[in-house]
């Protein structure tokens, strides 16, 4: 029998699988609403760990070490879409796991997840699967030479994409793709990218933040600006689009979406069934942020407004940016997120800051740097 079907009160124990800096920063929010958190993953001395009540430091598939920490906790949450589907369908045998499922199924390949949005209706970059010599030719051809391939499975912050041009070998290319199963997407010459965090309660209440629009370095997010210039038509279609995911997939808790934008199209790059990086901003700009948010919907509560006091410009702290301590804490509008990882190694999220302007006076992006 599963447990937990009344919203949890004070005191409850929300699992959460995966140790990085969201589930650290979902403990932190936790704790706020009078819960304990319990973390789960292999690493040691992990960003969650040390602000948590609990720490299970076990392997994905320690079928014991699943057990325990399952007994331990009123429902279960994760920080990553990569949990292995076996790990949280093995919870869910005992307790709530909550996004679903279905939303690891659809977030962890991206051929499923570019079907789905297809058949809810969504725009997406034209994609093809691509597994022969023979598909990257036809892909070629089809594309006009302009492509991206991306494996299915375990991509991130650019990490097995491939740029696919006219002048590409795709001989080599084939080499580099070294048998993984691999999509080829249309490249898409986009004006932008911009962002949606959106939040599903167990009642099927909706809340969305404003949209973000990213920028990206080296394939790592750099910078949010909140809000974005884009037209009112194209705010409301984005949130739309996040409707309708958050309730086909009978959605509990946060889900991101990353969308291209062109001209006055949005198409969806990927989604993202937890609290993202783009919506850090909404700590200190917001009523209610999403890490609030997501522990709220988990937990069985209503959610909170997530509407905006600030303008807001959230910048990643990569690797030794965080020796600009001094210089941070000197701006009052200036919030710091450090995540308490020991070794600044080169492109590692150590931070973020969030720096808060007035409605209205968010500086340009163009040319905008912190330091
Ligand atoms: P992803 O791992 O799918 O989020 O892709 C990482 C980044 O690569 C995106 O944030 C875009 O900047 C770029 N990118 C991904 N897919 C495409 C595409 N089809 N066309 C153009 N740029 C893309």
């Amino acid at each position: 029998m599963t447990k937990q079907a009344s919203p949890l009160r004070s005191g409850s124990i929300i699992g959460i699988l995966g140790t990085g800096q969201l589930g650290r920063m979902l403990s932190l929010a936790g704790a706020q609403l009078g819960f304990k958190t319990h973390i789960y993953g292999p690493e040691e001395n992990a960003p969650a760990s040390e602000v948590s009540w609990r720490t299970t430091t076990a392997d994905y598939r320690d079928e014991t070490a699943l057990t325990h920490f399952a007994e331990s906790v009123d429902v279960v949450t994760y920080e990553f879409e990569n949990v292995p589907q076996e790990t949280a369908n093995f919870l869910s045998q005992f307790v709530p796991v909550r996004p679903p499922v279905r939303a690891l199924d659809v977030a962890q390949d991206r051929l499923t997840e570019k079907n789905f949005l297809k058949e809810c209706g969504l725009s997406v970059a034209g994609f093809q699967y691509i597994e022969t010599y023979e598909d990257l030719q036809e892909v070629h051809a089809r594309f006009d030479g302009q492509g991206i391939i991306k494996t299915r499975r375990f991509g991130y912050d650019g990490k097995g994409q491939w740029r696919m041009t006219p002048e590409t070998d795709l001989k080599a290319l084939l080499n580099e793709i070294d048998n993984r199963p691999a999509i080829c997407e249309a490249f898409i010459p986009f004006d932008g990218e911009v962002s949606v965090v959106a939040a599903r309660s167990t009642s099927g209440q909706i809340a969305t933040f404003d949209m973000a629009e990213n920028i990206h370095e080296n394939h790592i997010l750099r910078h949010s600006f909140v809000p974005t210039g884009l037209a009112e038509s194209l705010k409301q279609q984005a949130a739309d689009m996040a409707r309708l995911l958050l309730t086909e997939l009978d959605y509990v808790g946060v889900l991101t979406l990353e969308i291209f934008v062109c001209q006055d199209k949005l198409l969806i790059n990927e989604i993202a069934p937890r609290v993202h990086n783009s919506g850090h901003w909404t700590i200190d700009a917001c009523a209610t942020d999403q890490f609030e948010q997501h522990m709220r919907a988990v937990a069985g509560w209503p959610l909170g407004s997530p509407n905006r006091q600030y303008d807001a410009v959230m910048t990643n702290l990569l690797g030794t940016e965080i020796n600009h301590i001094d210089s941070l804490a000197e701006d009052e509008m200036t919030k710091i997120h450090f995540y308490g990882k020991h070794e600044a190694k080169a492109g590692r999220k150590m931070g973020h800051v969030s720096r808060l302007f007035k409605v209205g006076h968010r500086p340009d992006r163009e040319g905008y740097k912190l330091f």
